[in-house]
């Protein structure tokens, strides 16, 4: 069975899933293609460098996507385009109720 390594940005966690259940993940689980390294010098096997406080989600170290293809990266990109602007919705949001 095909086990796949995911990212999530919302909790900085990072899990492995059988393929099987990878379909219905939300746009912040982030699929990756390596395992963080616990030697790594930016994530210390974290998998993530920093927490974006403008959208309180986790910033993916690139040791985890260091076998990745073009192709894959152009995927996971869209994914990140996608989830920031579901987080701008929010915040239009949550500022209009400021407003009101
Ligand atoms: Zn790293």
């Amino acid at each position: 069975m095909n086990r796949k390594h995911f990212f999530s940005a919302f909790s900085g966690e990072i899990y492995t899933l059988n393929e099987e259940y990878t379909h219905h993940l939300d746009c912040g689980q982030l699929e990756i293609t390596n395992l963080p390294k616990k030697n790594c010098k930016h994530c210390y096997g974290r998998g993530y460098t920093s927490k974006a406080t403008d959208t309180g989600h986790y910033n993916l170290c690139k040791c985890t996507l260091k076998d990745a293809s073009g192709s894959f990266l152009r995927n996971a990109a869209e994914r990140q385009i996608e989830d920031v602007r579901l987080h701008t919705k929010k915040e239009d949001f949550n500022n209009s109720e400021y407003v009101l």
